[in-house]
Parts: structure tokens; sequence; C-alpha cells
């Protein structure tokens, strides 16, 4: 289940390893974001995010939610390598200048950016089908980074807070299943204004071997950290953190689909040393972190998905790829 997707051949065989990469270059192409050694005092951290009308949002989302998830989305791979967030740009590309869209943009861009404590520094505006670039540059200590590569054998996989959500949002909305249910408007949050975990990011920074944002679903993200760290997993189905909303909504089945290869989760998934999980159930605790462990890290590579009697099942959608 590691194969790579056509989507990270496509960047593999045009963009990354064409240049050599300098001593400072920390973190290269590949990880949530790059990491730069700037000076004794820290390292910046760069990544870069579009989203696109119709692929990444859907046609009805709102101006003011599509600039709060154009934010959110970079904010997540920041949190991803432990890192603060510092400046970001904003390329943006409109079919038209209309002053109530652009108002309802604006008002969401800020308030994203003073939820995640971001600062605009600059950007492009253009004629054409709608589409917003983010680039977001964080901070992190030296070494404190967290790569996708560093997961080892007998490592306990971790996951945040609920999975499936908007995915089961975005499904009720293609299936116009827009009739009331008190856990709806949640799960449409969940979808419309993700609120990355940038603080648990940071405190989990210090006892992950491995970390990822999971934003294009569980199977998929966990997957990059198997294959970099060139181990195998097994992942119980049945530890899958779905929340009462989520089950209010779908059922088991598509909760579950949800939570293994549905997007937009923004939560973190990461890999910890048996002899660190003790700590980072304190730190857990001590913080208020909704931490699930879900499976652990095998020799074998593949990703080995478990139901609820412990017999491997096979799946056959792992994530979004945008060129599958
Ligand atoms: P994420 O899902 O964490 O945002 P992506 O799947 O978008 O990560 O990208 C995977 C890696 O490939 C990242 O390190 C990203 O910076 C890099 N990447 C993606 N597209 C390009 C490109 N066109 N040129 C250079 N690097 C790219
Ligand atoms: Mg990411």
């Amino acid at each position: 289940m590691t194969t790579p997707s056509r989507e990270f051949r496509l960047i593999h065989d045009y963009f990354s390893g064409h240049q050599a990469c300098p001593r400072e270059l920390v973190v290269p192409i590949g990880d949530d974001a790059a990491v730069i050694d700037w000076d004794a005092s820290g390292q910046l951290v760069v990544c870069s995010d579009t989203l696109n009308q119709g692929i990444h949002f859907p046609d009805t989302t709102l101006p003011y939610d599509i600039a709060w998830k154009a934010l959110a989305v970079n904010i997540s791979d920041l949190a991803a390598m432990g890192a603060t967030p510092v400046y970001f740009t904003l390329s943006l590309s409109l079919p038209a200048a209309d002053a109530t869209w652009l108002s309802s943009f604006s008002e969401g861009l800020f308030a994203a950016a003073g939820e995640f404590n971001i600062i605009l520094v600059g950007g492009d505006t253009t004629r054409g089908p709608l589409s917003v670039a983010v680039t977001a540059i964080g901070s992190v200590a030296p070494a404190q980074a967290v790569r996708r590569c560093g997961a080892s054998v007998g490592d306990g996989i971790y996951v945040t807070g609920s999975l499936g959500e908007a995915a089961a949002a975005l499904a009720l909305l293609s299936r116009g299943e827009v009739a009331g249910n008190d856990h709806r408007p949640y799960l449409m949050q969940r979808l419309n204004r993700p609120l990355p975990r940038l603080a648990w990011g940071q405190l989990l920074a210090a006892h992950a071997s491995a970390m990822i944002d999971i934003s294009d679903g569980l199977c998929a993200d966990l997957g990059h950290i198997l294959q970099q760290s060139g181990v195998g997993a097994r992942v119980e189905i049945a530890r899958l953190p779905l929340s009462a909303s989520l089950n209010a909504c779908v059922d088991k089945a598509e909760a579950r689909s949800c939570a293994l290869t549905g997007g937009d989760d923004y939560e973190l998934c990461l890999t910890v040393a048996a002899e660190r999980e003790q700590a980072l159930a304190v730190t857990g605790r001590e913080n208020d972190i909704v931490l699930t462990r879900i499976g652990s890290i095998e020799s074998e590579p593949g990703l080995r998905l478990l139901d609820d009697q412990g017999a491997v099942i096979s799946m056959d959608r792992q994530g979004w790829d945008h060129f599958a």
C-alpha cells in the first residue's frame, strides 16, 4: 500500500533532486515543509499549498472559508514540522474583482492570520480561474523539526483529534443530504474552517520520531512516513478515533472509509519510540492533547489494516492523489 502516487512520481521526476543540496538545506523537497539552517538560534521552515475551486473546495464555499482554509492548510504543514508560523504570501487568481466577495475573503484571511499569529508580507494578484496559493514561513529551534523519515520498527503510531469528518461533510454535500441533523454543522465546520494542530505539533515534536499532517487521508499520509522511513505498519481499524458526530451522520462503513482515505482532516499522524510513549502520554494529559494510538511500525513493508477480528483487510482507495 505504499507505492508512490502519480503526483509524487511527477514531483520526483521533474522537480526534486535536480540540484545539488546545499549544506544548510536540512530538509529538502519531499517533506511537509523545507527546513533551512538560518542562524544559531533557529531554522526557517517553508511550505506552499494551493486551493483550486472545484477541486479543493466546492463552488458553493463562502469566500471567508476559502481564505481561512487556504491559510490553515499551510499552517497544518508547519505544525507537522513542529514549527511556529512567522510570515506568509498570498497569490490570488480571480475570475473578476467582486468587492463583496473580496471583502468577505479578506475578513476570513485576517481572522485566520490572527488565529495562527502569522503576518502577510506579499503575494500576487491575477485574473483567471479562482485559485488561492499561500506560501508560509515558520521557524523552529535547531534540530527540533520532525521529518517523515524517522520511524523505526516497534514505534507506536498515533493520531491527534478525530478523523473522517471533513470527508463525510463533503460526501453529505455531494449527496444533497442537507436536511437537519444536529451534528451536521460541526462536520461542515471541520470541512470549511479547519483548525490545524499547531500548539500540539510543537509539543509532540519533542517525542515524535516522524510526523506528518493528514491532508490526503490517513492511509496515504501514513504511507509517506512508511515509505520515507523504509518500514511498514499495522493499523487496527477499531482504534480509529471516530467522533460521535461522524457516527451520527454516516454509517459505520462510511465513517471508517472517510477516516482511512478521506482527505482534509488536518490532524497529525506521528510515530513514537516505545521508550518515549510514557512521556508522550504525560505531555498529552498535561496539555489536553487528544491522542489515539492506532497501531505500530513493523519491518515488513506496506500498510496492513486489521479488522475487528484482527484479520488483514484490503483497501481499494488510499487517499487523495491529484493525478490518479
Ligand atoms: P503536503 O501534502 O504536505 O502539502 P505535497 O504532497 O503537496 O505535501 O508535496 C510533497 C512534497 O513535494 C513537498 O515537500 C512539496 O514541497 C514538494 N513539491 C510539490 N510540488 C512541487 C513542485 N512543483 N516543485 C517542487 N517541489 C514540490
Ligand atoms: Mg502535509
